[in-house]
């Protein structure tokens, strides 16, 4: 058996809704998050899941 990444359970893996959005990995929780249309203007700066993961930020 190869081993393959960590011992992550791939629940609910996305048939869900169309088309697809980009998604990024939160810099201060790790989890991955999806574009969100407040975002619509600053994804490429967007960093962070939330508002809560921005402020625990340490920068
Ligand atoms: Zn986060």
């Amino acid at each position: 058996m190869a081993r393959r990444g960590s011992g992550h359970t791939a629940k609910s893996a996305g048939k869900r809704g169309k088309g697809h959005l980009p998604v990024k990995t939160c810099a201060q929780c790790g989890r991955p998050f999806a574009w969100r249309k407040k975002w619509k203007a600053v994804w490429d700066e967007v960093r962070f899941c939330s508002e809560r993961c921005r402020r625990r930020f340490p920068d």
